[in-house]
């Protein structure tokens, strides 16, 4: 079989210049005809991992899916790209789920999405008997595993599948699963060869800040409107309080919604429904939002309130930015809401679920004080470690920091632990070390003590931040019991005895109440008035297709048309997101609403420098998966040996170098060119083609040139600037008649 050149695909049908990290990887292997699981996080671009390959194979893809809510609004989106897909649940009339088997049958749908509770029925099972399975795809795999958080029954039937299907790739794909689960899930559908992928769970486009609980309430008004632009959700404590910040924020002239189980069930269909639609941009939320929505664009998630779990707080976080822009992550962190939720705990009945449950939630306190990157503790806890000094996207990291000689003040801190026994928490240890005469500091006698009054002249809170410095530094330790007792570890004692200096590092002290920073991400300086009007229009457009507003274009294609201010349909397709299908379908309206505005303006089409405005900071950031393979052709490497060193494909590695260039490197290409009079024929054949796509040039060329020399050759012609003048984006079509 001929291999398709999955590049082209993703351009021409999904309108994307790059793959995203392990994408390119997990087609191959099922064109290839392997098993593969995948675990990405939320937002990593699972679907496209096998709805590419399903158009390059040749009978149909079958993907099973609990997520009922989310089918139509998938297949909404596949069919705007032109792809015939269609899918069967529960809530599909049964004339209806007979035409799409038999349109399936005929090869007129190439992706039928099916509820896993349908697999036992007759009718289905009936349907399998005639039709051509070439991929099945298995969303949402944990369900398959008791061990998992989310089991379900009905996933037990998946070995149906395999048993009728057993020489078709299974691809299995998931955005939580520990070890134990990725086994199961491995053992239970009977694909023990699977090509396991796992990508980061790093969101690089998220950025992650804490802010003071006091003042909260005027720094989310403040949040909300610089969020305008974009959707927003804000997760709250109780079913009444998203009620009374819904009212409150409307009160303020921001419309909002609440959104909780205690709802009718309708009411929170149609809120949902209004969100997911952009006809209301803010939710306030508990935490049974989110389960169903796969909005891409939510572009701020706030927690007014504490979570009790780091999980809970890394999967609701999540649900900022899937489409890949930088979006921001609030929390706002107080005492109350600790002692609440402290409280809460101490009255769970089952012994071994409080002591567990106190453990999540120090976890989280943890989070909510650190002084260090909280990217680095997200990662470090989910078991990816991440050795960055600085991530650029969290207030830690945005922040100026400072060291302080922190020698003597530890010092009082650790002797005012163990004078008083390390049975106490951090506030009654500072109380002695302030010299209180409180009752409990009295009745203790701890103000006999030579440590009382110690460092009298010190702020409390202050004192409260070096105690968790320490902890930090791994000085001190916090017990697991309920009172939170401070202890003193081995490295402490040491640090004590051998009277060691300490330097520690905080952010500094008048930084701490300043505003928010903002995202430390890369992104598009697009026009916001042309934006706001592009908006305007996919929301029309959206609602007389009855689909949501994403399934037309993402607010990265709408940032891009800001931007790059296309004025022909040839800039046009340059878009990301813009495939073959929408650019007939959209492009006439989306280009008046540009000409218009730009045209009073004087405002002129921008030339693209390919990627290099957006895309930068992945192959900056040292250690990225980019970097790895630039410092190895530094060091002298060929393509192949990083493709081996790396156990990854030449055509990733390609990739990376591709993007690298984008970004501005300079690489030493030179060695890797094919001889001159190739490279003369080559050049000509992109010229005469007028594409950059591979495909029409390797049609002049011939067999005799590969894909991969062309390409090298395309990305040496784009580092020697030589691309300008033709039309310049590599994945572009040739412009249409
Ligand atoms: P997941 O299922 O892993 O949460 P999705 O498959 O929903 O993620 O993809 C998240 C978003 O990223 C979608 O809007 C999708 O269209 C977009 N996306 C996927 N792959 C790419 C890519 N290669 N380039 C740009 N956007 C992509
Ligand atoms: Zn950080």
């Amino acid at each position: 079989m001929q291999t398709p050149d999955i590049h082209d695909l993703l351009k021409t049908r999904f309108g994307y210049d790059e793959f995203r990290p392990l994408q390119a990887e997990i087609i191959r292997t099922v064109l290839d005809g392997r098993d593969a699981l995948v675990l990405m996080p939320t937002g990593g671009g699972k679907s496209l991992c096998y709805q590419l390959p399903a158009l390059c194979l040749d009978g149909l893809t079958l993907v099973v899916s609990p997520l009922i809510a989310l089918m139509k609004d998938q297949v909404d989106a596949l069919r705007a790209n032109g792809v015939a897909a269609a899918f069967v649940n529960s809530t599909v009339p049964p004339r209806e789920i007979r035409s799409a088997y038999s349109a399936a049958r005929m090869g007129q749908v190439k992706i039928l999405y099916i509820a896993p509770e349908r697999l036992p029925a007759p009718s289905f099972n009936e349907f399998l008997r005639s039709v051509r399975v070439s991929q099945i795809a298995i969303d949402e795999a944990h369900c398959i595993s008791e061990w998992g958080h989310d089991f379900r029954p009905d996933y037990r039937n998946l070995h149906v599948l395999r048993q009728r299907f057993p020489e078709t790739p299974v691809m299995a794909l998931t955005a939580t699963a520990t070890a134990h689960v990725r086994d199961d899930i491995v053992e239970q559908l009977a694909i023990p060869n699977a090509r396991r992928f796992v990508a980061s769970f790093d969101r690089q486009n998220l950025t992650y800040i804490v802010r003071p609980k006091r003042g909260a309430f005027e720094e989310l008004l403040a949040l909300l409107r610089q969020h305008a632009n974009g959707s927003a959700i804000v997760y709250c404590l109780s079913r009444q309080d998203t009620e009374d910040l819904a009212s409150d924020l409307t009160d303020e002239g921001i419309q909002a919604l609440p959104y909780h189980a205690g709802l009718d069930p309708r009411v929170r269909r149609t809120t949902q429904d209004r969100f997911i639609r952009d006809d209301v941009s803010v939710v306030t939320a508990t935490i049974a939002f989110g389960m169903g929505i796969d909005k891409p664009d939510i572009r701020l998630v706030v927690h007014y309130r504490l979570p009790k779990t780091l999980e809970g707080y890394y999967q609701e976080t999540g649900r900022a930015g899937r489409d890949g822009l930088p979006s921001t992550c609030v929390l706002f962190f107080g005492a109350s809401d600790r002692h609440a939720l402290a409280g809460f705990i101490e009255r769970m009945e089952n012994e071994p679920e409080r002591v567990r449950a106190r453990q999540k939630l120090q976890q989280m306190v943890r989070y909510g004080q650190l002084q260090t990157c909280r990217r680095a503790y997200l990662l470090d806890y989910f078991g990816e470690p991440y050795d960055q000094a600085d991530c650029g996207g969290c207030d830690v990291c945005l922040s100026e920091r400072e060291e302080f000689d922190a020698t003597e003040i530890a010092q009082k801190i650790l002797s005012a632990i163990i004078r008083t026994g390390e049975r106490f928490g951090t506030a009654h240890v500072l109380r002695v070390l302030r010299g209180s005469r409180a009752r409990r500091v009295l009745e203790a006698g701890h103000d006999r003590l030579s440590v009382h009054g110690i460092a009298r002249g010190h702020d409390r809170v202050d004192l409260y931040e070096i105690v968790s410095l320490l902890e930090n530094a791994g000085l001190i330790r916090h017990s697991g019991d309920r009172y939170r007792s401070l202890t003193v570890t081995h490295e402490g004692r040491d640090f004590l005895r051998q009277r060691q200096p300490l330097t520690l590092t905080r952010v500094k002290p008048d930084e701490v109440d300043s505003p928010p920073p903002q995202p430390g991400v890369d992104h598009l300086d697009f026009d916001r008035d042309l934006f706001a009007r592009l908006r305007d229009l996919r929301f029309r457009l959206a609602q007389a297709r009855n689909v949501p507003p994403y399934v037309i274009f993402g607010d990265r294609s709408l940032q891009e048309m800001s931007h790059y201010l296309p004025q022909s349909r040839g800039s046009f397709s340059n878009i990301s997101g813009v495939g073959r299908v929408k650019l007939n379908e959209f492009a006439d309206d989306f280009l008046a609403v540009i000409r218009d505005y730009a045209e009073p303006l004087g405002l002129e089409e921008r030339p693209r420098t390919r990627g290099r405005t957006h895309r930068d900071r992945a192959t900056r950031r040292p250690g990225s998966t980019y970097r790895q393979t630039l410092d190895l052709l530094l060091s002298g490497l060929s393509i192949s040996e990083i493709s081996q060193r790396r156990q990854l494909t030449d055509a990733t590695i390609m990739s990376h170098l591709e993007r690298l260039i984008a970004s501005g490197e300079t690489l030493p290409l030179e060695r890797e060119l094919p001889p001159q009079e190739r490279l003369t024929r080559i050049e000509q054949a992109f010229a005469d083609a007028k594409s950059w796509n591979l495909t029409p040039a390797r049609e002049l060329l011939g067999d005799d040139f590969s894909y991969e020399e062309l390409r090298l050759v395309r990305a040496w012609l784009d580092q020697q600037g030589r691309m300008k003048g033709q039309d310049s984006d590599r994945n572009a079509e040739p412009p249409p008649l």
